[in-house]
């Protein structure tokens, strides 16, 4: 899958974001609940590691994740050292704050008006980043979209005179090694609409859900349950979703592209159910002994 980096943003936000963490108690790594560990950018365990920076991972849009898996998420990520995770949903009232309590917890060093708690929120562009400031800030002071980097420079608030944030704009890194976290990050909209082929990331995501959701498939689509007619798999999911909605070409074939769309305009939305695309059994099946290994050094 070819996707554009954008290099040299990084380079500047590598060199920036390296320099402020100097000046944060807490990073605040917001990740998209529905595939936690391919949404996380492996340069932001990089900068905090190097400054020795504890971290609040905030599991966003748990309200489009399968509550269990969230749960197997939470479990897997609070073994981790100087690591806290919460799962929430930022558009829900009063959810956001959450993270200043859970936040304040990880550096209690850092609670008056003489030592703010310095948090820096990070994290891949679409997770929620901007949402979640307006909600502590309770304005639009940070831009939303739905279309990835929005944010462009470092941006700091007050939230109170013991408390501050600063936002950090959300930037991919150069190299995913695993092409199926390539396809999870574009199934939830997390790589611009550039990057890929629909029918390709549809694909993917059709082979997940008969996996692991296949009755939420046979209830919006009709699709055939597995053991209920032979040779299913992610293309046939698709043309389902043609044949149920009726998109046909000149000619009469199935307009796969569109059914392809539709499925996972679908899934992003949420009109599929609480849908999750990795638990932590499949990210550690596919690091094996690798995981962790992955993340970059920083000089
Ligand atoms: P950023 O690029 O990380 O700053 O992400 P945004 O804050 O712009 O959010 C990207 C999209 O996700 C927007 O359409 C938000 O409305 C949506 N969004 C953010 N948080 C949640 C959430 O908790 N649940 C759901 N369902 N959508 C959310």
């Amino acid at each position: 899958m070819s996707i554009n980096w954008f290099p040299g943003h990084m380079a500047v936000f590598v060199k920036e974001a390296k320099k402020a963490m100097a000046e944060h108690d807490v990073v605040v790594e917001v990740l998209d609940a529905r595939c936690p560990m391919a949404s996380a950018n492996p340069l932001v365990e990089t900068l905090r590691t190097h400054r020795q920076r504890p971290c609040l991972k905030v599991l966003n849009k748990m309200d489009l994740a399968d509550p269990a898996v969230t749960q197997a998420w939470l479990t897997f990520f609070n073994a981790q050292k100087d690591v806290t995770a919460i799962a929430l949903s930022c558009k829900k009232l009063g959810e956001a704050a959450k993270v200043v309590t859970a936040a304040k917890k990880l550096a209690p060093h850092r609670s008056d008006n003489f030592k703010p708690l310095r948090m820096m929120v990070m994290g891949v562009p679409n997770v929620g980043k901007s949402t979640l400031i307006n909600a502590l800030l309770k304005k639009r002071a940070a831009k939303v979209g739905d279309e990835p980097a929005v944010t462009k420079v470092l941006h700091r608030y007050d939230l109170t005179s013991e408390a501050s944030l600063t936002d950090t704009p959300g930037l991919m890194w150069p190299k995913i090694e695993h092409e199926s976290d390539g396809l999870m990050l574009a199934a939830s909209h997390i790589i611009g609409t550039k990057a890929y082929h629909e029918s390709e990331v549809a694909v993917f995501l059709a082979e997940i859900l008969l996996e692991r959701y296949p009755q939420a498939l046979a209830a919006r689509y009709n699709c055939p349950l597995p053991g209920e007619a032979k040779g299913i798999d992610g293309v046939s999911v698709v043309e389902a979703v043609a044949a149920k909605r009726g998109y046909r070409l000149k000619g009469g074939a199935f307009d796969f592209e569109k059914a392809a769309i539709t499925l996972l305009t679908d899934y992003r939305g949420g009109a599929l159910g609480r849908v999750s695309l990795e638990t932590p059994a499949s990210f550690k099946a596919k690091w094996g002994t690798q995981a962790g290994l992955h993340i970059p050094t920083v000089a």
